[in-house]
């Protein structure tokens, strides 16, 4: 317990009957008079306790709390704190880019995750200093994977995966098969009856890859990248729910994906007790109602959520139960039909994310802005 400070009288004469001569003297000395002797003597005496006098007032205030406004003590200066994307539910992408954050540890480069823009369909590129991965591959009545993927540089895949055969993810395996070196390709092993399925099978064999049907609890590393297999452990036959499923953790930053997996797969992810925790998930089944799950999505517990989607596609993707549930999670989202290419930037610690246009469709003059970094969060563990 401390007594309240009581407050010093600053200005009120001294009672002590010394002070007030010594104080009188001083002041009598700077009149243009004659010097005296005792007048010197009391002139002297009386400086140094009036210096006395002030020393002892001065850390008397100081004691009990008193601080007078020093102009030699510059104002603390606020230190903005950097923007967490929960916060930005309404992100405007026109904002001037933030200022990158301070170095971190390196992993001897950037990983790039590319949420490509190919219409109603998927096309994720992940490129790190390592490694260069694709999940899905677009429509099969679109041409536009493998010019993306060649105009950002890429002319070599450690692995292309086909979550499952359907059109708008298998769709362009023949365009990317017969153009890049590929050395690993992965398929669920559901089987299709349509067309573009054999002619996937067709790239495939054609091609040098490798060829494998991961499953769970499978772990690989490709150069700095960890790939953790969530799903399936076996195949019902329905294709959705054979999505190959993906954890993928670069540092300490984690990204799933689940290609159209529906919510019968989240909940066999669940019982089998994975590690599902990411910053970055890109919804499953294009944000489908179908998939997303409550449970699902407070498993991962994902900084951002990404969706690929067609803008105005007869599917309704993403459907507004999903975006109404990641509202209430405070779990800001953003989609390849609102935003175009997606791209999230990681080195391990922080994330950026960087939109080709925002909202609505609506072009930005600036066409990739950074619109936030996202600090690193303490909730993924590695394993
Ligand atoms: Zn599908
Ligand atoms: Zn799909």
């Amino acid at each position: 317990m401390s007594t309240p400070p009581t407050k010093e009288p600053l200005n009120t004469p001294s009672e002590d009957p010394l002070i007030s001569p010594e104080e009188e003297e001083l002041a009598s000395a700077q009149r243009p008079v004659g010097p005296k002797r005792s007048s010197c003597l009391w002139i002297v005496l009386g400086a140094i306790l009036l210096l006395l006098l002030c020393a002892c007032l001065f850390t008397g205030l100081w004691l009990t709390g008193f601080r007078a406004p020093s102009p030699a003590v510059p104002p603390e200066i606020e230190t903005p704190v950097p923007d967490g994307l929960s916060g930005r539910l309404t992100a405007e992408p026109t904002m001037p880019p933030t200022s990158p954050p301070p170095p971190a540890t390196r992993l001897g480069g950037d990983l790039v995750v590319h949420f490509i823009d190919v219409g109603q369909g998927d096309a994720t590129l992940l490129v790190g200093p390592d490694f260069a991965i694709l999940v899905d591959a677009g429509r099969h009545d679109r041409d536009d994977v493998l010019p993306y993927l060649q105009s950002v540089g890429i002319d070599h895949l450690d692995l292309l995966v086909g979550t499952h055969p359907h059109a708008d993810h298998i769709g362009q395996f023949p365009q990317v098969l017969g153009a890049l070196t590929v050395d690993e390709v992965w398929l669920s092993g559901d089987e299709h009856t349509t067309l573009t399925y054999e002619r996937a099978l067709d790239a495939i064999l054609a091609s040098d890859a490798g060829y494998h049907e991961p499953r769970a609890g499978e772990v690989f590393t490709f150069g700095s990248m960890r790939v953790e297999v969530l799903h399936p452990d076996r195949l019902s036959g329905r294709l959705h729910d054979g999505s190959i499923s993906l954890r993928i953790v670069y540092g300490e930053v984690a990204f799933v994906l689940t290609g159209d997996a529906e919510t019968k797969a989240e909940e066999e992810m669940l019982a089998r007790g994975h590690v599902l925790q990411a910053h970055v998930f890109q919804l499953g089944h294009h944000g489908s109602r179908t998939s997303n799950s409550a449970p699902f999505l407070r498993a991962i517990s994902p900084e951002i959520a990404i969706y690929s989607a067609a803008l105005g596609n007869s599917y309704g993707h993403p459907h507004d139960e999903v975006l109404q549930a990641l509202e209430a999670l405070g779990i800001p989202v953003y989609g390849t039909d609102q935003h175009g290419t997606i791209l999230v930037i990681t080195d391990g610690q922080q994330i950026a994310l960087e939109l080709d246009r925002g909202p609505e469709g609506r072009l930005q003059e600036q066409s990739r802005a950074v619109v936030t970094w996202i600090p690193h969060v303490q909730h993924v563990s590695g394993e």
